[in-house]
């Protein structure tokens, strides 16, 4: 007998006779059952001593290592850098994460809240395209878009939560629309998909600089996998969604012949907004909002009379919605401030001659249509082009 007298256990977790083994623990952990029978956690046989429990506690274990660095400083040894939120938990993900160390400042993290964020954005996106909440229930297509383990939705069946997602508060709007979001958002690929996930849905990330989108898209052109070629999915390929994104804002951008210089957008600000956000109505720095933002679902144009200046806070918390859904919800408590605003942009834009397209039911299809060439477009030219190769190489 190695330890203690164990008679008090009960004989489901008595333990199993066998050889001695070094180190061995003494008392085996006791299992805790929930009320559906399943293994919670275990815990050490409640006979210990009250120190050896404290030791054994958060609180303690923070002690242990706070002795453990003072005494490494009194040995001149230097000291472990403190782990970040976004660096720990290697995550679902078997495959070793190539890309721990970021480049430049994770402007994304923690990516859970990150995620977050882009739900409105992502469930709007659905809506105008409800194939896509298929899409994010398939695992595949979660896997090669996301680098993500589980699918990105569940469908609610039922009231209780399943495991790997978030509850329903932080699932947001997703959870009022029946779908559970999973909550397995953990390393820096994941961030990198996610990013390029929403440039390539229309979607403008939020809070995140040009050269942080460049990191990302290098980082999925590098290490990540898409499947928008329209051979398959491909290794290290580039998302045909981003090119027809582009060719979606080349187009809403130009529409109809309207030019204008930098000094008309500043008399804009200066005159029609007296240097203040369009949003808040602080004197801030600002920088050019749309209105109505520029990608297939709003359908937003580059004109004067959609350009507003908005401060850094309000353009990223606006990101890709209408200035009438964020001016709403931004002054949920004040509807009177609200729909004064959004006079004021609409004065702004009729002043401009400037009527959002919206749902012209001639313009959306044509949108629709380019994007759908492109891809033909696309398509015809990687054959040519094969064919070329094919050629000189005998095939
Ligand atoms: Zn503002």
């Amino acid at each position: 007998m190695c330890g203690p007298d164990r008679d008090w256990l009960p004989a489901s977790v008595q333990p199993t006779p066998g050889p001695h083994r070094e180190g061995a623990r003494a008392f085996p952990r006791r299992a805790l059952l929930d009320r559906h029978g399943r293994r919670t956690r275990s815990i050490q046989p409640n006979h210990q001593k009250p120190e050896a429990l404290a030791r054994r506690s958060r609180r303690g274990r923070h002690r242990r290592n706070r002795r453990a660095a003072r005494r490494g400083a009194a040995r001149g040894a230097v000291p472990r850098p403190a782990q970040r939120h976004d660096q720990r938990h290697p995550g679902p993900t078997t495959e070793e994460e190539p890309v721990s160390q970021l480049p430049i400042r994770n402007e994304a993290a923690p990516i859970g809240a990150f995620v977050r964020q882009h739900l409105p954005q992502i469930l709007a996106y659905c809506q105008a395209n409800p194939e896509e909440f298929a899409n994010l229930q398939d695992r595949e297509y979660c896997l090669t878009n996301f680098r993500q383990s589980y699918a990105v939705l569940r469908a609610r069946t039922g009231e209780s939560k399943p495991s790997k997602c978030w509850a329903a508060k932080s699932s947001g709007p997703f959870s009022d629309a029946g779908y559970w979001v999973t909550s397995e958002w953990v390393s820096n690929l994941h961030t990198a998909h996610f990013i390029v996930y929403l440039i390539s849905k229309g979607i403008e990330p939020i809070g995140v600089s040009e050269d942080f989108i460049a990191w990302a898209q290098e980082t999925v052109d590098e290490f990540g996998t898409t499947s928008a070629a329209p051979g398959g999915a491909r290794y290290r390929s580039t998302a045909l969604g981003v090119a027809q994104n582009a060719l979606v804002r080349y187009l809403l951008s130009n529409l109809p012949y309207e030019t204008f210089a930098q000094d008309d957008w500043e008399a804009v600000k200066a005159r029609d907004f007296g240097g203040t956000c369009a949003y808040c109505g602080e004197t801030k720095k600002t920088t050019i909002d749309h209105a109505v933002p520029i990608n297939r679902i709003h359908l937003g144009e580059h004109r004067l009379g959609n350009l507003v200046p908005a401060c850094g806070s309000c353009n990223g918390r606006k990101s890709n919605t209408t200035y009438t859904e964020f001016l709403e919800t931004f002054y949920a408590a004040d509807p009177e401030q609200a729909r004064m605003r959004i006079g004021d942009l609409d004065t702004h834009a009729a002043k401009h001659d400037y009527q959002p397209i919206e749902d012209h039911e001639g313009v959306r299809p044509i949108i629709e249509e380019a994007r759908a060439k492109l891809a033909e477009v696309a398509s015809l030219y990687l054959d040519r082009i094969n064919e070329q190769l094919a050629q000189q190489r005998g095939c």
